[in-house]
């Protein structure tokens, strides 16, 4: 098998909320296959350092400050990728954050805001994303990243459940509609990943050993285990793969 089938030379890949973390890891591994790839984050600073960083390990690098959860600054955004020739071929939608409290005590503002982020952007940034797809005739990719809460419930993270069990169907429902324009929508589920977002639970002894008990891994996964993953479903490999959830858990979803 040739490893073309998974050279990303000539395509262009958005990456949301890749400042640091899983999408810093994606976005290098997206431009290590190839890609140029577009940095994003809320923090113009942080962008920056990451762009400096990929473009210092040769990869070729943009920069894109705005807030996913912003419907204006999406379509500001996309007009000035528009306005620059950057035409964007792979979406990952990656951006996210989390809540933890029991639902007993949770505000509507905050059920909103994790919604917001998690899922109604992958939606924003999708569709603006799959407008121009459509419209340039040569098909595309996306990407949106879910998580083991795709599958099943953990108590004190009820929007984020609910949100990433969306992105699974939001997968779905772009297959649905956008497989007839050769887009491919799907999702990777990751197990718990070493990253900024888990810090409060890695430096928890007991969650600390719950995970490492759990998982047949018995360990966390790291963010650049999920590049493989990233680029199958990133490159011409994944062509006839549409509406799929590939979990990078581990097995952990695999036993009881
Ligand atoms: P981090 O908190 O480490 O990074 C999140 C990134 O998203 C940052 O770059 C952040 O930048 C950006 N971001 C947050 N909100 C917005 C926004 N509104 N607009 C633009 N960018 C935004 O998270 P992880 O790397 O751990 O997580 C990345 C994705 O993977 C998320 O969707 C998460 O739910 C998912 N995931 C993570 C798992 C894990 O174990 N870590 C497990 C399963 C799924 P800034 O704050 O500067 O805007």
């Amino acid at each position: 098998m040739s490893t073309a089938l998974f050279d990303l030379t000539g395509h262009t890949a958005l990456v949301t909320g890749s400042a640091r973390g899983i999408g810093l890891a994606l976005a290098e591994g997206l431009g290590a296959a190839g890609a140029t790839v577009i940095v994003n984050g809320r923090q113009a600073a942080s962008v920056t350092t990451a762009v400096e960083a990929l473009r210092a390990k040769g990869i070729k690098a943009e920069g894109a400050a705005f807030d996913v959860a912003d419907p204006a600054a999406v379509e500001a955004a996309f007009a000035g990728f528009d306005r620059d020739g950057r035409e964007i071929d792979i979406l990952v939608n990656n951006a996210g954050i989390q809540h933890r409290q029991p639902m007993l005590e949770l505000s509507l503002a905050d059920w909103q805001r994790v919604i917001d982020t998690n899922l109604t952007a992958a939606f924003l940034v999708g569709r603006e994303a799959a407008r121009r797809m459509v419209a340039r005739g040569r098909g595309g990719k996306i990407i949106n990243i879910g998580s083991l809460t795709s599958e099943a419930a953990r108590a004190t993270v009820a929007p984020y459940t609910v949100a990433k069990g969306g992105i699974k169907m939001l997968s779905r429902a772009m297959a649905a509609e956008w497989a007839q324009f050769d887009i491919q929508a799907n999702s990777i589920g990751p197990g718990y990943i070493l990253t900024d977002m888990n810090q409060a639970l890695v430096d928890n002894p007991q969650f600390d050993a719950w995970v490492k008990a759990s998982n047949p891994a018995k360990r966390w996964g790291k963010p650049e285990e999920l590049v493989g993953a990233a680029i199958f479903l990133a490159s011409a490999a994944s062509n006839y793969v549409n509406g799929q959830i590939i979990y990078v858990d581990g097995g952990w979803l695999a036993v009881l």
